[in-house]
């Protein structure tokens, strides 16, 4: 079997490694380089936290068990178990972030209240509660997704960086493989795994898809000596996720890095493949982390990033085959999650392309879901937000 994947970020990646795993014949395309896309421009938190139950946080307790498996092949990853703190600063953030944490406790979340500056001495002492989320976890995004495709490369995939995507390969209805800017490639399959790009590669293949990018900016302060031992962020966040708003949106995410930076997020606003990085938005994203480290406020920031989360309007994933273009199969839309969610997805894809018991319920993340079929005549058009 020849395999397409289209795309290498951390989902194509993650996606050639199961695939080269079972036998199959993968090459990785790229119309630039590997990691250059969002999967370079995030914070690589491996969180549980911020999922409620239902099928994006089944698929990221598999993803963080993979993960974990990962470790002893790629020491490099910058894999740090380090746990994540919740904060909430009012009493009625108190009560939502408890009833939220008891929800995904009967879904295998662990956590517990704990006394905010048992662990983190620098924490705002203003807060009114702190939950502590173990499973919470970190990766460098960036490496990990090189290591996912070094460890693909070595079980025989291919990884063509430089080659674009234009168009579909048709034997009738169904894709026979890609039109690309480096002559024709026939396959049996083909993946669309590129990111906030993928709704214009399926409108090239063929099909609408609904993804379209959600701005996040990051500021990275200069290297200091650890003061921040968790992945922190107060309460809002999930609120901030799970929204469909498409204005500016902050909540405060706080953590440090190996390299001894410190990582302070995070924004979130749809407006088209917009790439400025704007005063008003830092302002808003550092006034809301010093809610929560007030000692932040005498750090020197040393830059500052950003990316474009591939948003899907049910906020989910889309994984599988495209019933409306045999051949064609998706695996994007990961929003803000694709760092934790692309080992289960890589292993969801392989397990429906080879017709093997899916670890994880499907249906969920299907492209013909009954919350994203009203979605799919508007289009995927990228210069929408
Ligand atoms: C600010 C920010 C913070 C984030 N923090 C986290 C986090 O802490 N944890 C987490 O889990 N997730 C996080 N995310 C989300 C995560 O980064 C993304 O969900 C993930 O990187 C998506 O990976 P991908 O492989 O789908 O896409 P990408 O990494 O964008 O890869 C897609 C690739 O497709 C290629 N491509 C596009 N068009 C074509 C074409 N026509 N032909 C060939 N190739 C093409 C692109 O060049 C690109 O390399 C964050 C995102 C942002 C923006």
């Amino acid at each position: 079997m020849r395999v397409v994947v289209v795309g290498a970020g951390i989902v194509g990646a993650a996606i050639a490694r199961e695939l080269a795993m079972a036998g199959v014949s993968v090459t990785v395309l790229d119309r630039s380089a590997s990691a250059g896309g969002t999967s370079s421009a995030g914070e690589g938190n491996l969180l549980v936290s911020d999922k409620g139950p239902g099928p994006e946080l089944a698929l990221a307790l598999r993803s963080l068990t993979l993960w974990q498996a990962l470790r002893p092949e790629m020491p490099s990853i910058e894999y740090e178990p380090k746990g994540g703190l919740v904060v909430a600063t009012t009493p009625a953030g108190a009560t939502a972030l408890h009833a939220f944490a008891g929800t995904q406790r009967a879904a295998g979340v662990e956590s517990s209240v704990v006394n905010g500056l048992d662990h983190e001495p620098d924490l705002n002492p203003a807060h009114t509660t702190a939950v502590f989320y173990p499973q919470d976890a970190q990766v460098q995004p960036a490496i990990a997704t090189e290591a996912l495709l070094a460890s693909a490369r070595r079980r025989g995939a291919s990884v063509r960086q430089g080659v674009e995507v234009l168009g579909p390969v048709l034997r009738g209805d169904r894709l026979a493989g890609v039109v690309t800017s480096d002559g024709e490639i026939h396959a049996d399959h083909v993946v669309v795994a590129a990111g906030p790009w993928s709704g214009e590669v399926a409108r090239r293949l063929g099909v609408d898809l609904p993804v379209r990018p959600r701005r996040g900016t990051i500021l990275v302060t200069t290297r200091m000596r650890p003061r921040i031992r968790h992945k922190v962020y107060d309460a809002d966040y999930v609120g901030a996720v799970g929204s469909d708003d498409a204005a500016l949106q902050t909540s405060s995410v706080v953590e440090s890095t190996a390299a001894g930076t410190v990582l302070i997020g995070s924004s979130r606003e749809r407006r088209g493949f917009d790439e400025r990085i704007e005063a008003r938005v830092l302002s808003a994203v550092a006034a809301k982390a010093l809610v929560l480290f007030p000692f932040l406020a005498g750090v020197a920031v040393m830059r500052a990033y950003g990316g474009f989360r591939p948003f899907v309007p049910d906020h989910l994933p889309v994984i599988g085959p495209d019933p409306r273009r045999p051949g064609l199969w998706h695996a994007t839309g990961h929003e803000g999650a694709g760092i934790v969610l692309s080992t289960a997805t890589g292993e969801l894809l392989a397990d429906l392309m080879l017709d093997r018991p899916p670890r994880v319920d499907a249906a969920a993340f299907a492209v013909d879901r009954p919350t994203l079929l009203p979605h799919l005549s508007a289009g995927g058009s990228p210069a929408e937000s």
